[in-house]
């Protein structure tokens, strides 16, 4: 039998009348013919709402049990959608990650998949089940814990039982029609694409546009999975939605091709860090250990105070998740208490955000970092950090306004235009 993975979103689940309406695209599917494998995420909002459960009950949480409390939206929603299949005449069963099992590594909150045997779900198929619902999202450790795989993971999910049992499409369903030149809400003359090439979608996916968790598009690029994000409020066939592919399937490329943002950034400055080898290790080195991710950084020299003082100083700046700063802070306290650097000031700015163009004609360009410059100073936007990598440029500025840097970005590099 042929095979289909069909993925469906948090408010494409979001209540019983909305799984109806995601079954029916499933019911479709299997009277075309296909076995499918469902891949399921909470009902919007309702991870949310269990994070902010576990946050509030204890700050530095153990990740086991946030796992624990987590992951237990999508074990809701797998069920009623199996019901609900079955209501319909479709003969459906529904699998927590343990019961696949999907095994993964013990990190929790951010577990890795390691495999994902087929046995189990197969012999269902040889039953007579047309469709195997998955719960998105998590796993199993090899201490038999229950895992999750890092938000918006369900995505992950999909493309992983896509990849392990060889579907001939990963269809990503989802509350918009398909993968825009950036978020079309934020950006209304977003504009929808055909296509776009895995490593675009990649840099578009990490650098914020959430669309995509970035690892599913990595997984997806891996296995050569023919990857599909489209809309499961409108009536869809076989070319609806974006295809991420291959470069090569592309026929029209432009410099750059879509505007990320990332709304909850914060940047931190360590000032007057002795300046010597070793020290960017220590700091970095330290803020590793304590789980923070650390995105872009920046050094530069200090300012000198005092003129007589004739050791070199460095500041270091750099950008993180607004929700790891107290984690940071933490691991900094506990660095210099260790011996490890010295600082003689620690300031953190919570109201930034990251705005980015993406695309890999700007391999052979030159200028688009100017351009995107003279975009924002027009704005009167203020640049704090840049990054730069070959197929993208990413700033920092202060997060009032993101709206406007992203809409003026789309203006400039005319993406509203095929
Ligand atoms: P789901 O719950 O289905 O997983 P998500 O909320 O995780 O959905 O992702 C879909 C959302 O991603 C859209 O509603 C949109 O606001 C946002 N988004 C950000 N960037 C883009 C983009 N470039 N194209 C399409 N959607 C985007
Ligand atoms: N429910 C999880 C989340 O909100 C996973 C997902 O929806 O992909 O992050
Ligand atoms: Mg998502």
């Amino acid at each position: 039998m042929p095979l289909l993975v069909m993925k469906f979103g948090g408010t494409s689940v979001a209540d019983l009348s909305r799984i109806e309406n995601a079954a029916k695209k499933v019911q479709q599917e299997v009277e075309r013919g296909y076995d499918v494998i469902v891949i399921v995420s909470a009902m919007s909002g309702k991870t949310n709402e269990m994070v902010g459960w576990v946050e509030s009950t204890s700050k530095l949480y153990d990740a086991r049990e946030y796992d624990a409390v987590v992951s237990s939206g999508e074990n809701v929603t797998a069920g009623l959608m199996a019901l609900r299949l079955q209501e319909m005449g479709v003969p459906a069963r529904s699998w927590q990650g343990w019961q696949v099992p999907i095994n993964t590594t013990s990190v929790h909150g951010s577990a890795r998949f390691i495999d994902i045997p087929r046995a189990n779900i197969e012999a269902k198929f040889a039953e007579g089940f047309k469709v195997a619902v998955v719960a998105g999202f998590q796993g199993v450790s090899a201490e038999g814990r229950i895992t999750t795989l890092g938000r918006g993971g369900s995505d992950t999910t999909a493309v992983a039982f896509a990849a392990a049992f060889g579907a001939e499409r990963c269809d990503i369903y989802t509350d918009v029609d398909g993968v825009y030149t950036t978020d079309p809400r934020i950006c209304r003359k977003a504009r929808k694409m055909e296509k776009i090439a895995f490593e675009e979608m990649l840099e578009l996916a990490s650098l914020g546009a959430k669309v995509l968790q970035t690892r599913s598009v990595e997984l997806a690029m891996r296995y050569k999975v023919r990857l599909r994000v489209l809309s499961s409020f409108e009536d869809t066939d076989e070319t609806s939605g974006t295809l991420v592919c291959d470069e090569d399937e592309i026929m029209e490329s432009k410099v750059v091709s879509g505007v990320a943002y990332s709304r909850d950034e914060a940047k931190m400055t360590l000032l007057k860090v002795e300046d010597r080898p070793g020290v960017a290790a220590a700091i970095f080195g330290s803020l590793a250990d304590a789980g923070v991710n650390v995105d872009m950084i920046v050094q530069n020299i200090s300012e000198q105070d005092d003129p007589s003082d004739k050791r070199a100083h460095t500041d270091m700046t750099f950008s993180l998740p607004t929700n790891q700063v107290d984690r940071a802070k933490q691991a900094i306290d506990e660095a210099t208490a260790a011996g490890k650097f010295v600082y003689s000031s620690l300031v953190t700015d919570t109201d930034v955000a990251k705005v980015s163009v993406v695309g890999i004609g700007m391999r052979s360009q030159v200028g688009v970092a100017a351009k995107m410059f003279a975009a924002l100073a027009a704005e009167n936007v203020n640049i704090k950090v840049i990054t730069t990598s070959e197929i993208k440029i990413s700033v920092l500025i202060d997060r009032k306004y993101m709206e406007l840097a992203v809409q003026a970005l789309h203006d400039t590099f005319e993406l509203d235009q095929a």
